[in-house]
């Protein structure tokens, strides 16, 4: 077991950080999304160790990020002309696109694809570690694989305290929910979008056509070849049973609930429910404050000593299609319609 450290995001810690990446190990990194654990995106090794660290699926490839155009040149075969115009939009911020891998990145990060999938995230500490190390650097979620996303350095303490050396505390994040991952289904005029995040298909439909990969919403078929490896796996799971209530009816939601009081459950709410008396953790009125809260509050429900968690639905339009993308995923895909 090795000391992990938490420290501000200042110059001096950067630098440290930034020496331990070059010299092959891991540290976790705040970005706007979730908190990402990184290493050397070109260095197989380095690759090997976030999914020892994270006890990771090996053929879930793994995003690498940029802080700036030169580094994504150099890391894939050709840029498309609509990503140029994606990443002017979009970039630095949540977009994730995927494109041909050069071979200078390692099979280790591409999971074994001949694709690469790259961002630039939207945060001054990430942007400024990647530029002092100067390669970009792959970061999946730095989290135990299969729990919830990290959004704070608290929540990556409790998972990966002991196993990686350093953690920068850039605070909370503002997003919360990982990015919108596309590909190109066309070079110049279509995408597809894999996972769903705070770029919405609306915002993206401006400057392309755009279709939701057909397991955004559903669990992959037993035998099926997926394109976003990442969705096959059960994610971003607490401890305790997680099940979707769907309806537009407050009463009709306090009654199923009330119904269950006195058992060993909670429930996740917006927040403007009245009338309720089971233990309940609010997680936003606001699409934006859902997003931001949905993680911290699946982790908040193993304090409360419950077998059981019924989280509302939340929409499923804009960014509201990103935390239910999550949050189906979170509950194996049990959904009750009241
Ligand atoms: P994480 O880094 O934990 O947020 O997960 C990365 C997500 O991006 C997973 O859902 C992966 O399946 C997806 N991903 C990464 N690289 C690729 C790629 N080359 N092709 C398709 N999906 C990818
Ligand atoms: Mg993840």
């Amino acid at each position: 077991m090795m000391t992990t450290e938490i420290v501000r995001p200042d110059i001096q810690s950067l630098r440290r950080a930034a020496e331990i990446i070059k010299g092959g190990g891991l540290v976790a990194m705040p970005t706007e999304t979730v908190y990402g654990l990184a290493g050397n995106a070109y260095d197989p090794d380095a690759c090997g160790k976030i999914f020892v660290a994270k006890g990771r699926p090996q053929d879930n490839p793994l995003i690498i990020h940029v802080s700036n155009l030169d580094m994504l040149y150099k890391s894939v075969k050709y840029v498309p002309e609509l990503a140029l115009r994606l990443a002017e939009r979009f970039w630095s911020g949540p977009l994730t696109m995927i494109f041909k891998k050069d071979s200078i990145v390692p099979d280790a990060t591409s999971g074994g694809l001949d694709t690469v999938a790259v961002r630039m995230p939207d945060n001054e500490a990430a942007l400024n570690l990647i530029e002092l190390c100067g390669f970009p650097l792959a970061a999946p979620s730095a989290n135990l694989s299969g729990s919830p996303s990290p959004t704070s350095a608290g929540h990556v303490y409790e998972d990966l305290c002991g196993r990686i050396p350093m953690i920068i505390d850039g605070g909370e994040c503002r997003t919360g929910v990982e990015s919108t991952v596309i590909c190109f289904t066309d070079d110049d005029t279509a995408i597809k979008i894999l996972r769903p995040g705070a770029v919405t298909a609306e915002m993206l439909a401006e400057y392309a056509d755009v279709t939701l990969d057909g397991n955004v919403f559903k669990k992959p078929d037993e035998n099926e070849r997926v394109l976003s490896p990442g969705m096959k796996y059960k994610h971003y799971s607490p401890k305790t049973e997680i099940i979707i209530v769907e309806t537009d009816n407050a009463q009709a939601l306090a009654e199923f609930l009330n119904e269950k009081a006195g058992e060993k459950i909670c429930a996740v709410l917006y927040g403007d429910e009245t009338g309720i008396n089971v233990p309940r953790i609010d997680y936003g009125v606001t699409a934006e404050q859902r997003a931001h809260n949905l993680f911290a509050a699946l982790r908040e429900t193993d304090g409360l000593g419950v077998k059981t968690a019924y989280v509302r639905c939340p929409e499923k339009t804009g960014l509201g299609t990103a935390v239910y993308n999550r949050l189906l995923r979170a509950a194996a895909f049990r959904v009750v319609k009241i």
